[in-house]
């Protein structure tokens, strides 16, 4: 029989029977306010639905503002922009696979969960990675720094700005820039949680790639990230003789697209679309007013979390304001309120990688001062339904303070 009928094709992996999207999404979309990804602006949601060519004019231009754009949050002249279709982690390999390979020295500054990815990372492009590893809750003194760069004579330093698991934020990052590039190393940072939330000024202080995720601070959709080299790290990537493994990352590749408007692969162009408002509404905002609206938001929420009655995970000095770690009472899981906070009130906050804490997010659309008053309320109410003992006006009328600068 030359043909065969269509029907008994369709026998042997029978189609599926599944539900639409309507009837699995929530009537009213939960409030995204755990450590991402966090809510998007209508503009990047708008963004987000349309799909043009991605080699065209419209594409060149497109790129062309993101880089410039880009450039502005990252603080940088540099001209070594490029996206990546990926999430944050991505871009992480990105720097990494480009500028480590075998045997190269990294140093990486351990403060938890993804500092430790950015080492994994180096250990499997086949680096001699060593760690310092930080205690929770607390970040390296400079001293120990230093002396671990004496020590291993890395090449590569890497360290996050903000380490999202632990909310523990590394204060003195130009510090530690100043220390490694003194020893003759390249510096990477992890600004996945903080660009756009927090100062972060790569030329001046001295950074030699900085990576960041949509989903986070630029207030984005996952899946399209960014990565900024110095000329000094560019020079490396330029200068290597084994090509990097991951063909998807590489960046000599990626500058095909990036800067010569040739193909690499097919960009995620939504995204990318979507990318381009996210940035487009920080350089309205300014950097300026962006930090000042994320430093009140979050002490506001940590005024408010703190006179219900609730722990903060992390130290003042070194806490971190763009995710805040709040310590789960005793007898109770994580779990426990992140499940009955999102049923009950349909806000969704953060477990942590096994600590005792929940994560509230303070990153773009998250410090918004409607936001912050449904998500005490909800915490509060949670705490309550639990059978917690926590004076939820009184976390209320901290936050109101703080928000309307009387702290
Ligand atoms: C979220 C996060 C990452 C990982 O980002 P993904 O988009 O999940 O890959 C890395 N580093 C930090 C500091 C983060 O907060």
């Amino acid at each position: 029989m030359p043909t065969s009928s269509f029907t008994s094709a369709s026998s042997a992996v029978p189609c599926p029977v599944v539900e639409s999207l309507d009837a699995i999404l929530p009537e009213e979309p939960l409030l995204m306010m755990g450590a991402g990804p966090v809510p998007i602006p209508a503009a990047v949601a708008k963004a987000n639905a349309i799909v043009i060519n991605h080699l065209g004019g419209t594409m060149v231009k497109v790129i062309g503002q993101v880089k410039s754009m880009a450039r502005y949050v990252f603080q940088t002249n540099s001209k070594w922009v490029l996206g990546v279709a990926g999430p944050g982690s991505a871009a992480m390999e990105m720097a990494i696979s480009n500028l480590a390979w075998e045997g190269t020295r990294v140093l990486s500054i351990k403060n938890g969960f993804f500092s430790e990815r950015m080492a994994e990372m180096g250990r499997r492009v086949g680096a001699r990675v060593s760690t310092l590893d930080v205690a929770d809750r607390a970040v390296a003194s400079l001293e120990e720094i230093a002396e671990a760069i004496r020590r291993e004579r890395p090449e590569i330093v890497t360290v996050v700005q903000g380490e999202t698991s632990n909310t523990v934020w590394n204060y003195h990052l130009k510090e530690i820039a100043e220390l490694a590039k003194a020893a003759g190393a390249l510096v990477i940072v992890d600004a996945v949680c903080t660009l756009s939330t927090m100062p972060l000024e790569m030329d001046a202080w001295g950074i030699d790639a900085v990576i960041t995720g949509g989903q986070k601070g630029l207030s984005s959709i996952p899946g399209v990230s960014l990565i900024a080299f110095s000329d000094a790290a560019w020079e490396r990537v330029k200068g290597r003789t084994a090509p990097n493994a991951h063909w998807c990352l590489d960046a000599s590749l990626a500058e095909n697209f990036w800067h010569n408007a040739g193909y690499h692969y097919t960009a995620p162009v939504s995204g990318v679309l979507a990318l381009h408002e996210a940035l487009r509404l920080v350089c309205a905002e300014t950097l300026e007013k962006r930090f000042a609206r994320h430093l009140k938001c979050s002490l506001a929420l940590q005024d408010g979390v703190a006179a219900m009655g609730l722990r903060l995970y992390t130290p003042e000095a070194c806490r971190l304001n763009s995710v805040v770690g709040i310590e789960v009472p005793d007898g109770f899981s994580p779990a426990d309120v992140c499940s009955h906070i999102s049923r009950m009130h349909q806000v969704e906050i953060s477990g942590s990688f096994g600590l005792p804490i929940v994560r509230v997010g303070q990153m773009g659309e998250q410090c918004r001062e409607h936001n912050l008053f449904r998500t005490v309320h909800a915490l509060g109410r949670t705490m309550v339904d639990l059978g917690v003992k926590v004076d939820l006006p009184a976390g209320v009328a901290a936050l109101e303070r703080g928000l309307s600068g009387a702290r």
